[in-house]
């Protein structure tokens, strides 16, 4: 079949992005600026928790955005609508700090120009548990802003998140795609591989070069095994591969 449609992961596969800093600072810079009542501790254990349970949520008639700050309304006590201006001022000024742990990713440009001259139609398919603006940000940092990416997921645009066969499902409703004419690229095994190999999709696993080679040491992963990428290498070998016609 042939391939008409790149779906990219974004951190670490499309941008560069020092994660652990970049984390570390955002939930310190989160905390100081708007909850500072609370234990750094608690508050840093608390939203990674409503994270998690928004990454897995199956509401289809929600946004993942208001998901989040429902979430957030009851366990932090806030009424909605003051978190809602809270999280987009954060967003549209103070997340900045941040733009130093976000670089261009070698290749990624020229390999994006080439995709789209090449006429694919190309998706960032990136966890939406931000808003919009700090995903834009992101690319932003990581020299992609001029792009036209047919999609680019968001918490204000998703109502599944990766790693749920919804999101990807979603994701082709959206861009009126077919499953047999996509790949999806990224260097997350479990977010970016695992749901949409098992649904039938093409898959380019790029991990990091300092990620442990032995996926499957942990009792977590052990079970999903079987599940292999179509293709595995860095993000210039997919470069490589696109050059040599993935369609042709
Ligand atoms: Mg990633």
């Amino acid at each position: 079949m042939v391939i008409t449609t790149l779906l990219f992961d974004m951190d670490s596969t499309l941008v560069d992005i020092d994660e652990i800093h970049f984390s570390k600072t955002y939930f310190k810079l989160l905390h100081e600026c708007h909850f500072s009542d609370f234990d750094l501790g608690y508050f840093c254990d608390s939203l990674t928790e409503i994270t998690r349970s928004v990454m897995l949520s199956k509401l289809p008639k929600e946004f993942t955005l208001d998901t989040f700050v429902r979430e957030m309304s009851k366990k932090y006590k806030r009424k909605q609508k003051h978190l809602f201006k809270d999280l987009l001022h954060f967003y549209n000024n103070d997340y900045d700090t941040l733009n130093p742990y976000v670089r261009p990713m070698e290749g990624v440009k020229k390999m994006l120009e080439h995709c789209f001259n090449e006429g694919y139609v190309v998706v960032v398919a990136t966890t939406p548990v931000f808003p919009e603006v700090a995903i834009r940000k992101r690319l932003k940092w990581g020299g992609l802003e001029d792009f036209d990416f047919k999609l680019v997921t968001h918490a204000g645009n998703m109502h599944f998140s990766k790693p749920r066969e919804e999101y990807y499902q979603e994701v082709l409703e959206k861009i009126g795609g077919k499953l047999n004419e996509c790949i999806m690229v990224g260097n997350e095994y479990m977010s970016d591989i695992v749901a949409p190999t098992r649904m039938g999709m093409k898959t380019f696993y790029c991990p990091l070069p300092t990620v442990n080679d032995d996926l499957f040491v942990s009792p977590e992963l052990k079970r999903f095994s079987k599940i292999r990428p179509t293709y595995r290498g860095t993000i210039n070998d997919f470069a490589k591969l696109i050059a040599d016609g993935l369609s042709k």
